[in-house]
């Protein structure tokens, strides 16, 4: 409809990496189940899942808009019934930009004119229904939202109740809306009145009271006499076709009438046609006005559907903090929203988190293989997405500064067909996050430098730490790794604090306890979790002999 720059600044530029590395859309196994989207996505609309889709791919860089978001999501909140009567008759509505588009086009069909008036019907209830909303975004989608009356009165009027979908047969069209259409189609009506009187005639003037009437494809209308009464036809009648044991015929009378009919039928599936190229070019004229209001519903979709989900699985509404502060993120029992929802036989342990930038600008977190340090990281960076799309976030308490970038790197994969080795994908990864991070950057690295040897990759994931310390823009990062060596850093580099994600060691078995406590581990417990996965014995045995 028309075209608009889009201003870079205005939003958070995600890159692939991180929307893959985070599952937004898609997991790494290319399911849509278990991802960011699916479970914000509580909308009833298509469009509304479009307009998630928008939303979630470009996250918003003011504060102003994203109160404007939290105010209506907690409008919505309160109005439990007026949310639920809106989202009930958004679920009767149908694609309507699809449907727009399709109407645009030479296929638009009866169908499409049949969804959108369908489409409307209930959009009529929601102006009355929207009118006690008073947050600024709700007035603004909603107090001036426009039912589109006139075109669905339109529709009423120009469409039968039940059409049909044949285009090029007919029967779609109401009555009423041309006089020519109603009177040809009381001739085709009248005409099996009239039809029956004829034969009626033909049986009395003939005395042949088993004569038939019939029609066939190839000569029309016909009279049928049975061999018995074969004598007794009139010699008006033309013989046409001769059965075994009757005769066809037909008569001027019928031949006229049939072409009477035959184009009156003809006629008025034309006309039907142009009444329908003019309806659809009368729709036409609105779209602006039909994608105006879509583009109203799919916004109120997404919020109320939002705040439904944040009363549903306990989301809070983050407060945002101006950056002239020391910049800060600090989530208080904060959960992964997709991990969260799975059935993994234990409860989902909520975690702090405390970045600031002037002193506790690097978290660096240890902690043996499985105790849940991905998982943390990664809620972190969905939670701070969130709620930079306008959504409440998955924690008891959130406060933080808006985020310009949110960089994430993590376990790599090869990229062989682009000629990378799974390292080079490593470096590429990290190169960009180090050329490009911000004060106002979000960085996530998960155990770089892992990908070649250990001694390199102590010293490249040591260095890396150091640059990100020591550069002036002071990005807040979490960095998991398995290179214990790295503790000792938060000796030297007053802003890197060590953490880690408890666990409890038993006799022979490691208890995983999935907290966040200060202080750096010292083991992997690897060998432990080669056991739960299955490895031979005398593998096992022979390990830690080694480790030894
Ligand atoms: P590795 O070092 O081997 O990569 P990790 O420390 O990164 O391990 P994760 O992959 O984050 O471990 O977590 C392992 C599993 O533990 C997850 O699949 C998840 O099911 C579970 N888990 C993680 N965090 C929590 C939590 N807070 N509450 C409950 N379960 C959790």
């Amino acid at each position: 409809t028309s075209i608009r720059q889009l201003q870079r600044s205005q939003t958070m530029p995600l890159d692939e990496t991180t929307i893959r590395n985070l599952e937004i859309f898609e997991t790494s196994t290319g399911q849509k189940q278990h991802t960011l989207f699916h479970v914000l996505n509580q909308c009833v609309t298509p469009m509304g899942a479009r307009q998630l889709r928008q939303w979630l791919r470009y996250p918003l860089l003011d504060n102003g808009s994203l109160e404007a978001r939290y105010d209506a999501i907690e409008e919505f909140q309160q109005l439990g019934r007026m949310r639920q009567g809106l989202r009930e008759q958004l679920s009767h509505v149908q694609d309507l930009p699809r449907i727009a588009g399709r109407i645009s086009l030479p296929v638009a069909g009866i169908s499409d004119l049949l969804a959108l008036r369908s489409s409307l019907e209930p959009l009529q209830l929601l102006p009355k229904l929207m009118g006690p909303l008073s947050t600024p975004l709700l007035v603004e989608v909603g107090a001036s939202f426009d039912p589109l009356k006139d075109l669905l009165t339109l529709l009423e009027q120009r469409l039968l109740p039940e059409p049909s979908l044949k285009l090029a047969e007919g029967g779609y069209i109401a009555d009423g809306v041309s006089q020519e259409l109603d009177d040809l189609r009381l001739l085709t009506t009248d005409s099996k009145e009239f039809l029956n009187r004829m034969l009626q005639q033909e049986r009395e003037r003939s005395g042949i009271a088993s004569l038939k009437l019939g029609f066939n494809k190839v000569f029309g209308y016909y009279l049928e006499v049975s061999n018995t009464h074969k004598n007794r036809v009139p010699s008006h009648y033309l013989r046409k076709q001769t059965l075994t044991n009757g005769e066809r015929y037909i008569t001027q009378e019928l031949k006229e009438f049939e072409e009477k009919i035959l184009s009156a039928e003809e006629r008025s599936v034309e006309l039907e046609q142009a009444l329908f190229a003019e309806l659809r070019q009368e729709v036409l004229q609105q779209l602006g006005r039909l994608q105006e209001s879509a583009r109203k519903l799919a916004i109120l979709d997404v919020l109320s559907g939002w705040a439904e989900l944040a009363l549903a699985a306990n989301y809070v509404r983050p407060c945002l903090l101006e950056t002239e502060h020391s910049r800060k993120l600090r989530l208080q029992a904060s959960r992964h929203p997709v991990i969260e929802q799975l059935d993994l036989g234990e409860p989902f342990i909520p975690n702090d988190i405390d970045l600031e930038e002037e002193r506790r600008q690097v978290l660096l977190i240890t902690g043996p293989n499985m105790a849940g340090k991905s998982t943390f990281m990664r809620q972190v960076a969905l939670n701070v997405l969130m709620a930079q799309t306008g959504c409440f976030v998955a924690a008891a308490s959130a406060e933080m500064t808006l985020v310009d970038l949110l960089f994430t790197s993590v376990v790599a994969s090869d990229n062989l067909s682009q000629g990378q080795s799974t390292f080079m994908v490593e470096m590429n990864e990290a190169a960009a996050i180090l050329n490009n991070a911000s004060e106002n950057s979000l960085i996530v690295l998960d155990e770089i430098g892992r990908g070649t040897s250990t001694y390199d990759g102590i010293s490249i994931a040591w260095a890396i730490s150091e640059y990100l310390h020591e550069h002036t823009a002071r990005a807040k990062t979490l960095f998991a790794t398995h290179y214990h060596e790295l503790n000792e850093m938060s000796e030297t580099f007053s802003r890197i604090k060590n953490f880690n994600v408890a666990v409890k060691e038993l006799k022979n078995n490691v208890l995983f306890l999935r907290t966040l406590v200060r202080g750096g581990s010292q083991h992997s417990f690897g060998i432990h979790v080669a056991k739960m996965a299955g490895m031979p014995k005398t593998v096992l045995e022979r390990s830690k002999k080694i480790l030894k």
